[in-house]
């Protein structure tokens, strides 16, 4: 276990940099905050970004591809954006959160499985290191443990910094972390940690706590939601009133990954370009004959829910919620889906 001041966080992003790496940390934009490039200015790392970690590896709009039919009958197709081999830079994001990275493992299933595997994703993911913080303050809407994870989870992290005091105790969780730390930084910044910081670790660890709203009977209500009666479930009727369909929840979700692609043509070229989508949004279902199997805002977020609590779980063995807290804190009518599983949760199995 290593060991760096607090005051030394600029340094370490220097030495990042120095070491040709593009680091990507919190940065403000209007109100919200995101991951975005950062070094020579002093970093500050919020409780939680506005906008998730996804973003990072499966932007809101990428062009996957350029093509040109102009003086040939043939169109010549140019692939060699972010897939040439000089793409994409090696990249550290910094000041990750243990739910967004949990998040990224989450969405693996997906775009890096065994199955599928999307070059586009994949790439940005062998190329960047994961430094989560975790979480000394989690905040009002979050319920991590109730999900599995928790402000100290390792999972999807490469390195992870605990802050105790005046500093940061900082652990290598993968070999890929190792690696960097082995690489990049000199025992100025980095240096061992004693037994009496390791102590002053586990005691904040244990210290952490999450608020008290922040248990929410997950397993309750996924055997509910996983159970056959469940998508018939009366339950429905109510739950879903209040929502506007804006899909704010699915676009800041860490897990949501629904996408659409087009082609963007102006005269004889143009680009196929892949952005974000929403199960929120009615024309996500609608189709070509005019009918729409999800018609109203009760089956699409009937969709929502029953996709991260039941369907995801049947294909991957895990929920796609790792209770960040984002869509119970964006909201712009306070659906708290804490509460939607809650009720659920006390309905009795059938
Ligand atoms: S953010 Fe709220 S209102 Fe908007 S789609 Fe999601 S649940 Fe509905
Ligand atoms: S469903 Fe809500 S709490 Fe769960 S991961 Fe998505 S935004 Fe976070």
């Amino acid at each position: 276990m290593l060991k760096m001041a607090k005051t030394d966080l600029d340094a370490f992003v220097d030495a990042l940099v120095k070491a040709s790496y593009v680091v990507l940390g919190p940065i403000q934009e209007g109100e919200a905050t995101k991951f975005g490039v950062v070094g020579g200015e002093e970093i500050k790392i919020p409780r939680l970004t506005t906008r998730p970690l996804k973003e990072l590896f499966f932007p809101q709009d990428e062009s996957l591809l350029s093509f040109d039919r102009s003086g040939t009958p043939d169109a010549s197709v140019d692939t060699s954006g972010v897939l040439a081999s000089d793409g994409i830079s090696p990249r550290v994001a910094l000041g990750v959160r243990p739910c967004d990275a949990r998040a990224l493992v989450l969405l693996d299933n997906v775009f890096a499985s065994d199955d599928y595997r999307d070059p586009y994703y994949t790439l940005r993911r062998e190329k960047t290191v994961i430094i989560t913080f975790a979480c000394p303050l989690p905040g009002v809407a979050c319920f991590c443990e109730s999900t599995g994870g928790g402000p100290y989870d390792e999972t999807g992290s490469d390195i992870l910094f605990v802050e105790v005091a005046g500093s940061y105790l900082v652990k290598a969780v993968s070999e890929k972390g190792k690696g960097l730390l082995q690489e990049v930084f000199p025992p100025c910044i980095l240096h061992e940690a004693d037994d009496e910081d390791i102590q002053a670790a586990a005691e904040a660890r244990a210290r952490g706590e999450l608020p008290a709203n922040a248990g929410v009977p997950i397993e309750a209500a996924a055997a509910i939601l996983g159970h056959v009666d469940a998508f018939g479930d009366s339950a429905w009727e109510e739950v879903y009133k209040k929502c506007l369909g804006c899909a704010v929840c699915t676009y800041l979700c860490p897990t949501c990954h629904c996408f659409d692609i087009g082609d963007e043509v102006t005269g004889a070229s143009g680009e196929r370009i892949r952005n974000w989508d929403s199960c929120m949004f009615p024309l996500f279902t609608l189709h070509a004959s005019g009918h729409n199997p999800r018609p109203s805002r009760k089956e699409r977020f009937r969709q929502r829910v029953m996709h991260k609590f039941n369907y995801f779980v049947e294909n991957n063995d895990c929920m796609a919620c790792v209770g960040c807290g984002r869509c119970v804190e964006n909201c712009p009518v306070n659906l708290d889906i804490r509460q939607v599983l809650t009720t659920f949760a006390r309905r009795e199995l059938a």
